[in-house]
């Protein structure tokens, strides 16, 4: 345990001292994505001493993210860390007191419910629809709040979900087929909603992490910090009383194939990643001799990337492949089974 002294601008905030903070060192909270809203995240949450931080995030730091991401920086990206190493590099060295578990996982229906399982809360860092829904419908099984953030150009949107009290994601969102079709590779995004919006995010945390709901948010807040446009929706306009999710109790988006691989492209960035759904442990040794007269090979501790025709090709431990270089789904399983194997 640290020098309480870390934490007393906070503890002269908090409604009961240190008893607040003793909660806060107690929890547990998962943080899905560790990119620009996530970096920001996690960042807010160690200086402020809670317990356990868990990260998940499947991608590797790129000279683009540096203009928002703000626990990274040129060397990270010059050595192709994945985030969530760079980034719990980054975090202990600001709080040596809090754990950070750091998983370099594409979060699907089969890692999801053992990844949040025992956590007091799920933070969204994530830039996509799909994985909002998984998100939700693991919070709504689970009985684990989790709060929505979203950022896109100079617009963010963030709400906070509680079972049984909230509406939930599905109530606010009910068409999960094309959710906006916007995104911050199509759009870009400014560095400064992204603090707006991750700031009310934290605040909400850690009103319910040190249990003082009296001020829990009971709307979803949407913002352009450009425009200074400022919007509240209250939840009653968003009940939904045959929500296959909260009412019904129907997780769609748990449900697993299985066995295959997850196949997503990549919006906007000319890659496709593939995760094959059976555990695996990849070996790169088996890998060097093998790629090496292919192409550029290079090795680190977390992947393999070879630069192949004109693919960028980066393989991680656990067997899923990030082809960058092609939007065509049926050229990356190709890849995949040529270069992984099936
Ligand atoms: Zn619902």
């Amino acid at each position: 345990m640290g020098s309480t002294n870390k934490y007393s601008r906070q503890l002269l905030f908090w409604p009961e001292g240190k008893k607040d903070q003793e909660k806060l060192q107690q929890k547990v909270v998962t943080i899905i994505g560790i990119g620009a809203l996530g970096t920001a995240l996690a960042n807010h949450l160690v200086r402020a001493g809670v317990g356990e931080i868990r990260i998940v995030d499947r991608d590797f730091v790129e000279e683009s993210n540096l203009q928002r991401q703000m626990l990274f920086d040129e060397s990270d990206a010059r050595e192709h860390k994945p985030k969530v190493v760079a980034a719990k590099e980054k975090l202990t060295a600001i709080n040596s007191t809090v754990t950070i578990v750091s998983y370099i996982e594409d979060i699907n229906a089969n890692n999801i419910e053992a990844i949040v399982e025992g956590s007091h809360l799920i933070l969204d860092g994530t830039d996509n629809m799909q994985t909002r829904f998984l998100i939700n419908d693991v919070s709504i099984k689970l009985g684990i709040p989790w709060i929505y953030g979203g950022v896109v150009h100079s617009r963010g949107m963030t709400t906070t979900i509680i079972p049984n009290r909230t509406p939930c994601f599905r109530c606010l969102f009910p068409n999960v087929e094309n959710g906006h079709g916007e995104t911050c590779d199509t759009l870009g995004v400014l560095s400064t909603v992204v603090h707006v919006i991750a700031s009310y995010q934290i605040t909400e945390a850690l009103k319910l992490l040190i249990e003082d709901e009296t001020y829990i948010r009971e709307e979803m807040l949407q913002i352009d910090v450009w425009k200074n446009d400022f919007d509240l929706f209250p939840f009653q306009l968003s009940l939904n009383e045959t929500c296959p999710c909260c009412q019904k109790r129907n997780f769609e988006f748990l449900s697993k194939p299985n066995r295959g691989y997850f196949v997503s492209s990549l919006c906007g960035r000319d890659s496709i990643q593939i995760s094959p759904t059976d555990e695996r442990k990849i070996d790169f040794n088996d890998f060097v001799p093998k790629w090496g007269h292919l192409g550029t090979l290079i090795q680190t501790p977390y992947l393999l990337r070879l630069t192949y025709d004109e693919y960028q090709l980066s393989l991680f431990t656990n067997g899923r492949l990030f082809i960058q270089g092609t939007n065509d789904q049926t050229i990356a399983k190709r890849l995949y089974s040529t270069l992984v194997g099936d």
